[in-house]
């Protein structure tokens, strides 16, 4: 993986479009006929399909081109995560309604307006597609009895998760997150371990564009975000006349959710809003400063965030996020990547002890469409190494038997064995760009050689059919260094 610019990108994509499909060397261009197998081929792909059914509204496939980012922003979280001693767990795709109700909120746009829900044939169960994974985890943690097991119990996860927005940039109803959950202690370096890691996350993936926004939104003591919420349904009532619809019922119910609204004279309100640090008990407000301090002690760069407060309940003290800093004309421009926060009431809402925890989630398409944004090029690692082709019956034989041979030495290899000629198995050669073409024909299965064909050039060159041969010679030619074998 490395970074080019946007430019360097470009050009590249045009020379790969200016690029001719079939190459010059190949027989058609030099005239010759097409073998009649091809002309079928040809036909059917061009066949117009009659799509029945499509994919759901706001969900994607994913195909090759795109998933070499897909494979990279996952391994490269799967080294993240186990490099902070974070230990991998999968909760299930489908949870009873009442836990995402019970733990995110029912007053938040995810369980109100968003949630996927699912009939079971019982009829008895109201079940839903979780929306996120820390309710699913923290449940997880209680069914399995942690609390006996070290703390904190570090885990991270990655999956689908579902919510019924409308689908736009960035914004989909099934979307990927990775993200990690530290259930059992309450040490604010665990926020920062937390906040290191997301960082560490996405530097490993080349990104820069990027800031981290903090902030605390207090606990449950009286005198710390109860009263700040008394004191910002003050000010909202006292500024209802500015607000929109949605804001002046949420006034009333939620008003922390005010600083969510996209409305512009709500913002207006909520910039003036009193700020929650500054409603902080004391506990809360040591904590916030530990954070902080750590943070700088570790050179993580971050920006205090007054109207940071996230969108679910559950969260306590600690709470961040990391947003683009893409321009402006960038439709991901001032949207968060990802982003976390502490939920050291959930575990007892869920029915068990009182266990502090703290976690943090990030979307994978998002971060790939930053990656791309930002011109983090990723190697196509889809290529065949060799193309073998066959010639004759005797010839085929004995290259099925080398396929196998070779793909357990470690190379990629296409091929075409249902083809018969020769011309329709170069020109696959061709089509799947590959630089090299072992030809296996019935003099050299008799002669024990093949021959190797360059690609680009038409140079060809006879080489020992013999494996202890063959693999060295090839290794060197196609420079590859195979260090692991298949066998
Ligand atoms: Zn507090
Ligand atoms: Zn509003």
């Amino acid at each position: 993986m490395n970074k080019a610019s946007k430019e360097d990108l470009k050009k590249d994509k045009k020379i790969e479009e200016e690029k001719p499909i079939v190459p010059a060397h190949t027989e058609q261009r030099r005239g010759m006929q097409r073998p009649p197998e091809e002309e079928e081929e040809d036909i059917r792909a061009r066949a117009p399909i009659a799509l029945v059914v499509r994919s759901p509204r706001g969900m994607q496939d994913v195909l090759w081109d795109d998933m070499r980012y897909w494979d990279i922003v996952s391994d490269t979280f799967k080294q993240v995560a186990t490099s902070f001693n974070m230990k991998k767990v999968s909760v299930p795709v489908v949870e009873e309604a009442a836990l995402f109700e019970r733990s995110i909120g029912e007053t938040t746009d995810v369980v109100e307006k968003e949630m996927f829900f699912v009939k079971d044939r019982s009829g008895t169960t109201r079940l839903a597609l979780r929306p996120e994974f820390t309710a699913g985890v923290a449940r997880a943690y209680l069914e399995h009895g942690m609390s006996s097991k070290p703390q904190p119990v570090r885990m991270w996860y990655q999956g689908p998760v579902f919510r019924h927005d409308r689908p736009q940039a960035g914004r989909y109803r099934q979307l990927t997150q990775f993200g990690v959950e530290v259930i059992g202690e309450a040490h604010s370096i665990i926020d920062v371990q937390v906040i290191h890691l997301a960082y560490e996350a996405y530097k490993a993936l080349q990104l820069d564009a990027f800031r981290i926004d903090i902030n605390s939104v207090g606990c449950l003591n009286k005198t710390c975000r109860p009263a700040y919420i008394n004191s910002l349904k003050k000010h909202a009532q006292d500024n209802t006349r500015k607000l929109c619809v949605d804001c002046k019922r949420r006034s009333k119910v939620n008003p922390l959710r005010i600083f969510d609204c996209k409305e512009e004279k709500c913002q207006v309100v909520a910039n003036l809003a009193p700020k929650i640090t500054e409603h902080l008990c004391e506990q809360c407000k040591e904590h916030y400063q530990n954070v902080l301090r750590y943070l700088q002690d570790l050179g993580i760069p971050f920006r205090e965030n007054a109207r940071l407060v996230r969108g679910l309940d559950y969260y306590t003290r600690t709470a961040f996020e990391i947003i683009s800093t893409l321009p402006a004309t960038d439709p991901l421009s001032g949207l968060a990547l990802g982003g976390g926060g502490r939920y050291d009431d959930l575990i007892q809402l869920l029915g068990g002890p009182a266990t502090p925890a703290i976690g943090f989630s990030g979307g994978v398409e998002r971060t790939i469409m930053q990656m791309k944004a930002e011109g983090v090029e990723v190697k196509n690692n889809d290529m065949p190494d060799v193309f073998l082709a066959h010639l004759g019956d005797l010839g085929r034989r004995r290259a099925v038997k080398l396929l196998d041979d070779l793909r357990r030495s470690g190379f990629r290899v296409a091929e075409a064995f249902h083809k018969d000629g020769i011309k329709a198995q170069l020109r696959n050669a061709d089509r799947v760009k590959v630089q090299w073409t072992l030809i296996l024909g019935q003099k050299e299965a008799l002669d024990n050689t093949i021959i190797l064909r360059n690609m680009e050039s038409g140079m060809q060159e006879t080489l020992d059919l013999n494996l202890d041969s063959l693999v060295p010679a090839l290794k060197k030619r196609l420079h590859k260094e195979i260090l692991t074998s298949h066998t």
